[in-house]
């Protein structure tokens, strides 16, 4: 896209203009001062010169005498001698005498107000003609706002203009094509494509369109491409700011930055204003002032707030932002008619990683037998902008071998160099975390399964989430209940425990990827007992009250340590029996469990069909696995 740079910094012209005019100045005055030189002689030698009739002009001043000499009268630059002016009687006659010129003007005086305008007037002048000009830039950069008095003191330094880049619509500008995989999301921003080129469709019918959508999703996995997308399918402009870049040093300065960027955005319109790490200015208020930063963070905040309410729905300015902290985000921001609309974009399966290598690979040269599948699933928990890095690394290889072009090894090599240097990131996982997490899931999804009153599975994955979950299984009730028995809450007790359960099973090891599981769990059995009176000791005995129903839903215990203490003990065995009942339910299908395992491991996402799918198939293997789950399975991965 072409972009518009804004303005060059008034500051370099200033500087420019002012060298140039010292320099003019020093090419005017200094000929006329310097058109002769003076040099000191003592008395003596100007007699001596008399005598020898070398003087060739002469002018007595009332305390020096100036010379010039009749040897040198052809030199480009004269020399005029000056000597002390001596109580000497009968100078004047010698000097007659000697032949010299008497004359007044030795040296080309200069004016007096000649001088006094080049060396006081012209600079004042000047300085003063610049001054106005910074000036005048200055008013038009503080967006005209009256009642912001703080910006005079930086005059001229191009403070306070936000640096809102303007790309103008061009015809290779990003498309929706661009972005490979992220079909979700390219789904859920089309609606805004299409508002964009046909505003007037919409205001007939009364819908309002969304002010706000946010973009959510760990870093690098396209939200800056997909915005840019946006604008590119709608051929509207594109104003791109980063959170970080409204706060700046001085109190005021990111306010007022939002209020230019709006301003432009809405002469613009229809247009998008992109905001990249909105949780910079948009983070969670009042959350202590550390260094004061906070006090400008807030007016920003306010004024993004401000901004958004004061446009009415339908003038065609969309705001698009990026966050990859999306629960530290001020609920305020996220109030309806506001960011009301959340896009979550993940990190890409395996099919997403596939087409995102492929669009990047068309941009090097490469050769032309490339497994691109087995790269994609060499770099399970990649984002976008990693696989970007990989074709690249790919190619720098190849250039350092002196190849002409990519081969599937430099693919290969460069996944290593980006693993090794993104495993602290925890981003990818290696093939042995992803089939302790394939089981994990299928353990989940297997106990859920095999147990009456379980919602279905509806899709199991394992690709890493930005919740720092490495894999879930999505379970959708078909249709609401309100009502839910003791039976399906130890099921889902049960359930939750199916994961660390497989691991035990498979792996006879047990891994930290249970945490989450188990504290929902121990919640879900505390909330048995204690709230909803379904243990036999207690009975219908309100031993917690809820306190606040929407934060959370934190309960305070209200009874007696002892009991406290016996309640400790049965939600310990309330756990450890459906502990028991997942370990025994996947034994029994240990089969199943690993044939579903491989098969997770491989697509990385499947659906609740094709879980059922296998899990139905040849059900008189079912009956055999059982008998030959003693017999230690042949198909153990690995
Ligand atoms: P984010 O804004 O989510 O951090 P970006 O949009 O800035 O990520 O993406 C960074 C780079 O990663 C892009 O310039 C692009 O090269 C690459 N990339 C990320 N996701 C994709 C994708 N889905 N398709 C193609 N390239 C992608
Ligand atoms: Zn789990």
């Amino acid at each position: 896209m072409d972009e518009v740079k804004e303005p060059k910094k008034p500051l370099m012209t200033f500087w420019i203009i002012a060298m140039a005019l010292l320099f003019l100045l020093n090419l005017v005055a200094l000929p006329i001062a310097k058109s002769s030189q003076i040099q000191e002689t003592d008395y003596g030698t100007f007699m001596k010169m008399t005598e020898e009739k070398k003087i060739d002009k002469v002018e007595i001043e009332s305390n020096k005498i100036l010379f010039t000499l009749k040897d040198d009268s052809n030199q480009k630059l004269q020399t005029v001698y000056e000597t002390g002016l001596m109580d000497d009687a009968g100078l004047v006659e010698r000097l007659y005498g000697a032949g010299a010129q008497f004359s007044s003007e030795i040296i080309e005086q200069q004016s007096p107000l000649l001088s006094f305008l080049l060396y006081w007037i012209l600079p004042i002048v000047i300085f003063t003609v610049l001054g106005n000009i910074m000036r005048k830039k200055m008013l038009k950069n503080m967006t005209g706002d009256d009642s912001m008095t703080f910006g005079g003191g930086f005059g001229g330094l191009g403070m306070g203009k936000s640096n809102a880049k303007v790309y103008v619509k061009s015809s290779d500008g990003i498309k929706f094509s661009d972005v490979a995989g992220e079909e979700e999301a390219k789904e859920n921003l089309q609606e805004i494509v299409t508002y964009l080129k046909n505003p007037t469709k919409y205001q007939e019918i009364g819908a309002k369109m969304p002010k706000g959508v946010l973009l959510v999703g760990p870093p690098g996995t396209g939200k800056t491409m997909l915005a840019k997308a946006v604008a590119g399918e709608a051929d509207v402009p594109f104003f791109s700011m980063s959170g970080s870049e409204f706060v700046e040093m001085f109190v005021g300065m990111g306010a007022a930055k939002v209020r230019d960027l709006f301003k432009q955005a809405k002469e613009k319109a229809p247009c998008i204003v992109f905001i990249d790490e909105i949780d910079a200015i948009g983070g969670k208020r009042s959350s202590g002032g550390n260094y004061g930063g906070n006090d400008e963070r807030e007016q920003t905040l306010n004024q993004l707030l401000t901004e958004m309410d004061g446009f009415e729905g339908n003038n065609g300015v969309i705001i698009l932002a990026a966050t990859n902290r999306p629960e530290s985000l001020d609920a305020a921001l996220t109030r309806p008619g506001r960011f009301d609309r959340r896009v979550p974009v993940e990190l890409p399966d395996l099919k997403g990683r596939e087409d995102i290598l492929k669009v990047h690979a068309k941009k090097i040269k490469i050769a032309d037998d490339i497994d691109f599948n087995k790269i994609a699933r060499m770099a399970a928990g990649a984002s976008g902008a990693e696989l970007a890095n990989i074709v690249n690394e790919a190619a720098l290889r190849a250039v350092r071998d002196g190849r002409s072009f990519a081969n599937e090894s430099d693919m290969e090599e460069s996944i290593e160099v980006v693993i090794a240097g993104y495993q602290k990131k925890n981003a990818i996982l290696s093939d042995k975390e992803k089939l302790v997490v394939s089981y994990h899931e299928i353990g989940h999804a297997l106990v859920a399964a095999m147990q009456d009153g379980t919602a279905p599975v509806q899709k199991i994955t394992i690709i890493p989430r930005t919740s720092g979950a490495l894999g879930y299984t999505m379970q959708v009730d078909k249709g609401n209940h309100y009502l839910v028995s003791k039976e399906e809450l130890t099921s889902e007790i049960a359930t939750l425990c199916g994961g660390r359960a497989a691991e035990e099973v498979e792996f006879n090891s047990i891994s930290t990827g249970a945490s989450n599981d188990i504290e929902k769990a121990t919640k879900l059995a505390r909330q048995m007992i204690t709230q909803y009176g379904m243990s036999s000791d207690f009975g219908m005995v309100a031993l917690e009250t809820v306190n606040n129903q929407y934060l959370g839903g934190d309960a305070s215990l209200a009874c007696s340590p002892d009991t406290q203490t016996k309640i400790d003990q049965q939600v310990v065995r309330l756990v450890e029996q459906q502990h028991q009942k997942a370990v025994k339910i996947l034994t029994e299908n240990k089969r199943k469990m690993d044939e579903l395992a491989q098969y997770l491991y491989e697509k990385e996402t499947i659906t609740g069909d094709e879980f059922m799918e296998i899990l139905n198939r040849k059900p008189q293997l079912e009956d055999k696995s059982k008998a030959g789950a003693a017999a230690e399975s042949e198909s153990a991965p690995e």
